[in-house]
């Protein structure tokens, strides 16, 4: 053993033991996680490589439906040739932070897009979504004075870790319960600097908040907006600027937030906002100073992805249409799902074992590959499917994915609805 690998710790501590016994609790729960060793093959959505199941003839070919490349952005023809003919042009990565030598022209003509598609002053880039989160509400409710975070019950972790990360005081209000919000905002005094963060879409139930009715509040209360379009961006909208752009309310929100790995099919995370909200977010926030900027030929796709889905409907139309066949056929044949407005299909299983047993099957049994979510990221009892219909499943997909769900709900011992 190496010096790194020791186990012994001081007082008969066993450092390996330790870790040991953190795996072995998640698997006693059922909810230890195993990652789907997939290769995706480009011009195949939603079609996979699955290497887990490997035998003497290699990798089985999956249908993945719970991808959150939501539109198959990420192999669309011209996102792929916008983000070679920039690897040919400026290399690999971006050499640097954007303060030292890494910013390149196609990151500042991708913020100019974005702040364009949220209607705003400016933009600004980060390698994800995540760290467009904890950046900037940590920035934000550091720099206002005595600033005041009401937080959604139901905000992804990015959220919590850059309110938390700020050590301004939060306040958490139930789920989209505006009624709540305004109660909360009541009772802190009225001078007191108030930031409202929230998300458009929730991904595991996948539920709109009611985004005017919070700017109302937050107006009532001199409040600034925090709004998470993560799972919106490109999917909602004349444009695909979202829900805000759908509901005509982009302008009322003080920031605009967003990934370009969902459904613009890339990656990286963006802010938009005044031209002062994201200066002072560029100038002060750690986790985008202190970082190589995303590399220029993942800028390049996502300009491309988002320029495509500002003009193009086709993609949400198509995939609006193999939702509605998704739900209409798992009622059909009695599987509970959410109902939601959304692109998002909960299959309730409410189990984090079965669940995991159901996704098994589906992938050894019918090669379809949906990962099982169990808690933390969403309550115990509440395990479930989440499937998200693409523009690119086909109706034989459909039809395969429904028929392998019917035989497997009752051998699992799950009733099915009359
Ligand atoms: N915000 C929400 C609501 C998310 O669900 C996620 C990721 O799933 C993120 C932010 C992080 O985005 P990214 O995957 O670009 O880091």
């Amino acid at each position: 053993m190496t010096a790194s690998q020791t186990s012994a710790g001081p007082a008969g501590l066993d450092y390996q033991r330790v870790f040991e016994d953190a795996v072995a609790g998640l698997k006693a729960e059922g909810r230890y996680r195993v990652f789907a060793e997939l290769q995706r093959r480009a011009g195949a959505f939603p079609k996979a490589d699955h290497y887990g199941l490997a035998g003497d003839n290699g990798p089985g070919e999956v249908t993945v439906w719970c991808s959150n490349d939501y539109l198959g952005m990420g192999q669309h023809p011209d996102v792929l040739a916008a983000m070679k003919a920039a690897i040919d042009k400026c290399g690999a990565g971006a050499g640097g932070t954007r303060n030292i030598s890494g910013t390149n022209h196609l990151h500042v003509l991708l913020e100019d897009e974005l702040a364009a598609l949220h209607g705003k002053e400016a933009a600004l880039l980060f390698t994800s979504g995540y760290i467009s989160n904890e950046a900037t509400l940590s920035t934000i409710a550091k720099l206002v004075p005595d600033c005041v975070v009401l937080s959604d019950q139901l905000n992804h972790a990015s959220m919590i870790a850059g309110i938390r990360n700020s050590g301004a005081e939060k306040h958490v209000f139930r789920h989209n319960d505006v009624e709540h919000l305004d109660q909360l905002m009541g009772r802190l005094p009225k001078d007191r600097p108030k930031l409202v963060a929230f998300e458009s879409v929730y991904s595991m139930d996948g539920d709109f908040a009611p985004i005017a009715e919070i700017c109302d509040v937050a107006d009532r209360h001199g409040a600034m907006t925090y709004l998470d379009e993560v799972h919106a961006v490109g999917l909602y909208g004349p444009h695909g600027g979202g829900v805000a752009e759908r509901d005509g309310v982009m302008h009322r929100l003080t920031v605009i937030e967003g990934t370009l790995a969902k459904a613009y099919g890339v990656m990286g995370g963006y802010i938009t906002g005044s031209a002062a909200l994201c200066d002072t977010v560029r100038s002060f926030a750690a986790s985008f100073i202190f970082t190589t900027a995303l590399p220029p030929s993942l800028a390049a796709g996502a300009l491309t992805s988002i320029r495509h889905l500002k003009t193009s409907s086709l993609e949400r139309d198509r995939q609006k249409e193999q939702v509605a066949k998704v739900r209409a056929r798992l009622d059909a044949v009695g599987i509970p799902h959410l109902p939601n407005e959304s692109h998002i299909v909960p299959v309730m299983v409410g189990d984090p074992v079965r669940c995991k047993r159901i996704s098994d099957r589906l992938l050894e049994q019918y090669n379809i590959y949906v990962q099982p979510i169990n808690y933390p990221t969403v309550p115990r009892g509440t395990e479930r499917l989440r499937v998200t219909p693409s523009p690119l499943h086909t109706d034989a997909d459909i039809d395969h994915l429904i028929g392998a769900l019917a035989s497997i709900w009752a051998a699992v011992g799950l009733r099915q609805a009359a």
